[in-house]
């Protein structure tokens, strides 16, 4: 007898039907006599559809309130779900976000875990229970309802098997696995059977969504076994592995491709110490995140300097940095939002020179102009024009060997 813990994404759990084939397999686990605890994303396009409602309701709508908001589409899918399993008369008991006792900071709409409680799923297991949880929910410590950041139930799902000491934490989705690029974008992506979490923090990180990032780092850090897989199929899937276990390793083990990004540059800046800092400290209290960053040196005492942050953080990024702007003496802050960033990782780049010349020779080659870069141990980036960046990681996967045959 195992406990496993299955995570379902949007598409899984999309219309009533596809809840039924989710109630299908937690029960056919159930019945083989495993203790089962099911965490739930919203149907797809429900977050994206409250948050629209959000924004039709104030220009800036209360951030407190939209994760009141958003949490309402997690708590109608666990509903759902323990309804069909309880018509099907297997004994399954819906909870929310904070009475599975997740305990986040309050930093609403990115929370951060802090602890999971998890009193009553275990009571409720040993009750013999399917016990069906909210995912990307949690409360603050004054019982605020949080939500965990977008793509965050995945980062419940792991979080809670961490807590639960699970011998298993499976995430269903909507492809059959981790592959070399994003198989909707790269046809001739792979399926890789196992992924280091080193290898998949970097992906994750750079755009690859089909995991979301701080459930890799919860994985790592609490030895959690994931398994990627397809909640359409009964394919094989990939298995998150700690450590490096292959001898022979591609130098370069994936391409990954992210859209949210914007880019701020603030012209004839004063070349003077504590200047970089004033920019980038006012970043920092708006809670911004700032990624790549380059300096261009004029005459004059004067430079360029260009950073990047998310796209869904660039309109407060700019109205931040306009005010620097006038505090330090700059000429102006420019803005551009069509951007991305494409980037090549793999862990046996820390062993191998040359990655760099032959990414950029290749995007030469489609005439795709790069911006910016950023390196680092196992990853190299570059920032292109957005409505390149498929046509980018199509071209760097031929070029590094990783098409299927
Ligand atoms: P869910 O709703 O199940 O959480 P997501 O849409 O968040 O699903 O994540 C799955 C998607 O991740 C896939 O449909 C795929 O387009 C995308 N993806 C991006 N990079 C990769 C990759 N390297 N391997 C597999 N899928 C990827
Ligand atoms: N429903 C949330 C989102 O769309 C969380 C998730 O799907 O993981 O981002
Ligand atoms: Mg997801």
């Amino acid at each position: 007898m195992a406990l496993i813990v299955q995570k379902f994404g949007g598409t899984s759990v999309a219309n009533p039907e596809r809840i039924r084939n989710v109630a299908k397999r937690v029960a056919k686990k159930y019945d083989q006599g495993d203790k089962m605890v099911v965490i739930l994303s919203a149907m797809a396009g429900v977050t994206d559809s409250l948050l629209r409602l959000a924004g039709e309701m104030a220009e800036t709508p209360d951030r407190r309130e939209v994760d009141v908001l958003l949490a309402t589409g997690e708590q109608t899918t666990a509903a759902l779900l323990a309804i069909t399993l309880k018509s099907m008369n297997y004994p399954a008991v819906s909870l929310l976000g904070f009475q599975a006792e997740v305990v986040t900071d309050c930093n609403y709409s990115n929370a951060r875990i802090i602890d999971i409680g998890a009193h009553r799923i275990r009571e409720l297991l040993d009750q013999q229970n399917i016990v069906v949880i909210a995912g990307f929910q949690g409360c603050d410590a004054q019982g605020n309802i949080t939500t965990l950041g977008r793509g965050g139930s995945d980062t419940s799902a792991v979080a809670i098997a961490a807590a639960l000491k699970a011998d298993m934490c499976e995430i269903y989705t909507d492809v059959d696995g981790v592959y070399t690029a994003d198989p909707n974008v790269c046809r001739k992506a792979r399926k890789l059977d196992k992924i280091s979490c080193e290898e998949m923090l970097e992906m994750a990180s750079l755009g690859a969504k089909v995991l979301h990032i701080r459930s890799v780092e919860f994985a790592l850090k609490h030895n959690v076994l994931v398994y990627v897989r397809s909640s359409f199929s009964e394919e094989e899937g990939t298995m998150l592995v700690n450590g490096n276990h292959d001898m022979e390793r591609p130098v370069v083990s994936g391409i990954t491709y992210s859209k949210n990004e914007a880019r701020i540059t603030l012209k004839g800046v004063p070349d003077q110490p504590g200047i970089a800092a004033k920019i980038f400290n006012a970043a920092a209290d708006a809670n911004i995140n700032v990624d790549m960053i380059i300096q261009n040196t004029l005459a004059g005492g004067k430079t360029d300097l260009t950073f990047t942050v998310p796209k869904t953080e660039f309109k407060r990024a700019l109205e931040v940095e306009r005010k620097v702007v006038e505090e330090i003496g700059a000429d102006n802050v420019l803005g551009d939002e069509g951007i991305a960033k494409v980037s090549v990782t793999g862990i046996g780049m820390k062993s191998h020179s040359g990655v760099a010349s032959k990414m950029f020779s290749a995007l030469a080659v489609e005439n795709i102009n790069i911006m910016m870069i950023s390196t680092s141990e196992i990853r190299i980036s570059c920032i292109i024009e957005e409505k390149k960046a498929e046509l980018a990681v199509r071209t760097l996967h031929t070029a590094f060997g990783l098409d299927k045959e």
